[in-house]
């Protein structure tokens, strides 16, 4: 969330997706039980014919997610034909989330906690969503599909096309992939960012899929963006919430740096709204200053063995330090740091401690080094 995200490229296929998710709720409502040729009338023959397949699989793996895709579907129907209209309708309100994000009125509507027949629609709807990692075939979608199978991995890909820089950090850090945990080879993982376990209705939507690296998305975990959590206890109304798409943090927050304590905070760029209450829940979820503190003072290091040493040089020359050598100094020790922000990908911490050591401590640092003789 700290930088913008441009969504995936493959929202056509996303959305296509949810209307198969929203045909199994119109069949769940429509009928009393499950038969296969209701399933057919309302799905399609490729639909059936797929999750038939996957039935029969072989592998036990692929057999269980569809069983339980299925027996969930069963389920359903069962359910009293008014809660079943109510799921559908709470479900086609949140779709449109996204265009209300600066609209203090909506309010995401299923609950999953309300009735036993909104946990069983939850479990229809995030099942589906695990099938993504077996695979929709191409028979499904009006698209071509490279090797004929849309997976998870698909999504990561389209989320790639359309953002050059997400190959290299993660949009929520600013961290390099390559320093995450190698649960995968890129260690990108999809985050939900209304989480699909309280959000089943909006666990395909295109704008609440995510890349994240592993650090950032096992830290949030599965807590409420906007609701009370364990790990943020505030309500966020929805016109402040970050959101990557739409309301980046590095947008509204700054980082800043406190030598007193001493200590990086994020601050709002200008009030009003304060963001405060936002600021705290994206501080608990990924604890991006504090996990950015060894990357500041690492920089600053560097910065200063650079100076440190230009410096040696110069008296070693015997040549008078003057402002103007001074600035050349800085020039250059800023041009190899900038080397190393290229390698390490810390740009959004690095560019914050250079302004912050511009308007505050250059001056003190000259001074000193003249008075070390
Ligand atoms: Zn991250």
């Amino acid at each position: 969330m700290l930088h913008k995200v441009n969504p995936p490229d493959c929202q056509a296929e996303l959305n296509e997706l949810i209307g198969y998710q929203r045909k199994v709720l119109q069949f769940a409502v429509r009928n009393t039980a499950y038969s296969d040729q209701g399933f057919r009338a309302v799905m399609g023959n490729d639909f059936v014919d797929w999750i038939n397949k996957g039935w029969n699989h072989s592998l036990r793996r692929v057999h269980r997610v569809f069983r339980t895709f299925l027996q969930n579907i069963q389920m359903l129907t069962k359910q009293p034909r008014l809660e079943k209209e109510q799921v559908l309708t709470q479900f086609e309100n949140d779709q449109d989330y996204f265009d209300n994000l600066d609209n203090p009125h909506f309010v995401f509507s299923f609950d999953v906690n309300s009735k036993q027949t909104h946990e069983i629609a939850r479990d229809v709807l995030v099942g589906f969503y695990n099938l993504l990692g077996i695979g929709f075939p191409q028979v499904l979608f009006p698209f071509s599909i490279e090797d004929g199978i849309f997976r998870k991995i698909n999504v990561v890909e389209g989320f790639k096309n359309t953002n050059a820089f997400i190959q290299y950090v993660c949009p929520c850090c600013d961290n390099n992939f390559a320093d995450t945990i190698r649960a995968n080879i890129e260690g990108y993982t999809l985050e939900h960012y209304f989480p699909k376990s309280l959000y089943p209705a909006i666990c395909l939507h295109p704008l609440n899929l995510i890349p994240m690296c592993e650090g950032c998305n096992s830290r949030k975990s599965d807590d409420d963006p906007i609701r009370p959590s364990a790990l943020a206890p505030a309500t966020i109304p929805l016109p402040e919430l970050f959101h990557p798409i739409k309301r980046p943090v590095s947008t509204k927050v700054n980082l800043v740096f406190s030598s007193r304590k001493p200590k990086l905070d994020f601050k709002a760029i200008y009030p009003p709204p304060d963001y405060r209450p936002s600021i705290d829940s994206y501080d608990a979820f990924y604890g991006i200053p504090s996990r950015w503190e060894n990357v500041w003072f690492r920089i600053e290091g560097r910065m200063d063995r650079c100076i440190k040493q230009a410096i040696r040089y110069f008296k070693m020359q015997g040549k008078i330090i003057t402002q103007e050598n001074f600035n050349y100094i800085i020039e250059v020790a800023l041009e190899e740091l900038q080397i190393e922000i290229g390698r390490e990908q810390f740009a959004y911490p690095a560019f914050h401690w250079l302004n912050w050591q511009l308007k505050t401590s250059f001056e003190n640092l000259y001074c000193s080094y003249l008075s070390e003789g």
